[in-house]
């Protein structure tokens, strides 16, 4: 049997970062994806789990309902500030 520690947090933040990014995100290059997902992941609690696959994704639709409000509240805020002064030259 593999064991894995995983933050599970993470796997949820960038699933959501990719369902939203189309309406919000002003530039989707990788540094900014990056940026946004440091963003959000600094501000909110970690979630990780040692245990096998199955086990694994009951837990994230868990905890996706869990967070779903706060992760979607600090994507917003992620996209507006890291969209507003990104680490590159903005390009329009
Ligand atoms: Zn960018």
């Amino acid at each position: 049997m593999d064991y894995q520690l995983e933050n599970l947090m993470e796997n949820i933040v960038l699933e959501k970062y990719n369902s939203m990014k189309d309406e919000f995100a002003r530039c989707q290059c990788e540094q900014c994806k990056y940026d946004i997902l440091a963003f959000v992941l600094n501000r909110l609690p970690p979630k990780y789990f040692v245990t096998d696959k199955g086990a694994l994704y009951a837990k994230l639709d868990f905890l996706t309902i869990e967070f779903d409000a706060a992760i979607v509240t600090e994507l917003i805020k992620a996209f507006e500030m890291i969209g507003s002064n990104p680490r590159h030259e903005k390009s329009s």
